[in-house]
């Protein structure tokens, strides 16, 4: 038996320090606190390697090729296979001088007017309008359109992208235009899907997917560069969120008296949470951290979208 009486001279106060060595050595060895806690806890986020992405019109060229041409009916088509065959994971986003319409419009032959998108050779399953609240913005807007358009074909999903121009120089209203366009986009088609999204992000893997969850609201932005790849706060709703038009109206549409930047995102998000007084009862659906990847085209403040002091 070991005793321990006197605390510095004895074996038991070495074999203490010995003890503790050896435990700072594989502490470090383990990567850390968070080395530590990734080996006690498994995470379930996918490792995705964003270092080699693709090109944003990879896989799109055989789309072409099995063009079954307007003879085939309709209802003669399969359904789309899940998750799409033609995804690719990470894809190169460029912020710089991006192409004019008319090259965005010969990379996207299968686009008809109006920025719409149907798989030509199987029957979509998903129908998704993407409303984009814009003004004076031709540089970002042709940057997202360029990503956009086969980003989305890739994921083989029944699309349309609405542009909705605040007019004037009057100050910038993003939900009031989000309403609008909403409201615009069902009267063209029967979406089941609405995409509420800035122009200045730009998606980076094309396993997030551009649709509805069936019961809650799904924010897609949750890794943004400009926020180190983080969610900035856990409410946070902003950049690139969708609703079906059941959630929507469950939530009484969005707010309309947020004018300039900021705040209009967290008066939605609020809308949905449960602990809220007129609460609709929903949370917030997100993909994985690793694939919400964005990219945010940098830009100064804009003229007439002065952040809203009393947001
Ligand atoms: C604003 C939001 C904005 C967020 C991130 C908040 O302070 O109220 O509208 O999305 O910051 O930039």
């Amino acid at each position: 038996m070991v005793y321990c009486g006197r605390v510095l001279d004895s074996p038991c106060t070495l074999a203490l320090l010995v003890g503790f060595q050896f435990a700072f050595v594989l502490y470090f060895s383990l990567g850390g606190f968070r080395g530590l806690v990734s080996v006690l806890v498994h995470s379930t986020e996918p490792e995705i390697d964003y270092s080699r992405p693709h090109d944003v019109y990879t896989n799109l060229t055989s789309l072409l090729l099995h063009h079954p041409g307007p003879s085939v009916p309709e209802q003669q088509l399969r359904d789309c296979i899940l998750p799409s065959p033609l995804l690719v994971g990470p894809v190169s986003v460029h912020l710089s001088s991006p192409p004019s319409l008319e090259k965005i419009k010969e990379k996207n032959p299968l686009v008809t007017l109006g920025g719409h998108y149907r798989p030509p050779d199987c029957e979509p399953r998903h129908h998704t309008a993407i409303v984009v609240p814009y003004r004076n913005r031709q540089t970002h807007l042709r940057a997202l359109l360029y990503h956009l358009h086969p980003f989305l074909q890739r994921q083989q999903v029944h699309y349309g992208i609405y542009i909705v121009h605040q007019s004037g120089n009057s100050t910038f209203n993003r939900a009031k235009l989000l309403n609008v366009g909403v409201r615009e986009a069902l009267k063209e088609e029967d979406w089941s899907c609405i995409f509420l999204h800035d122009v200045d992000l730009l998606p980076e893997n094309d396993h997030n997917t551009y649709t509805c969850h069936p019961q809650y609201p799904t924010h897609l932005s949750i890794a943004m560069d400009k926020f180190r790849y983080r969610l900035p706060y856990s409410q946070y709703f902003g950049g690139v969120s969708a609703v079906t038009p059941e959630q929507y109206l469950k939530m009484n549409g969005f707010p309309n008296q947020y004018w300039g930047w900021g705040g209009e995102d967290d008066d939605i998000a609020a809308r949905h949470r449960r602990d809220q007084v007129r609460l609709s009862g929903m949370k917030i659906m997100r993909p994985p951290l690793a694939i919400g990847h964005y990219k945010m085209i940098k830009h100064k403040g804009d003229q007439g979208n002065e952040q809203n002091p009393r947001r």
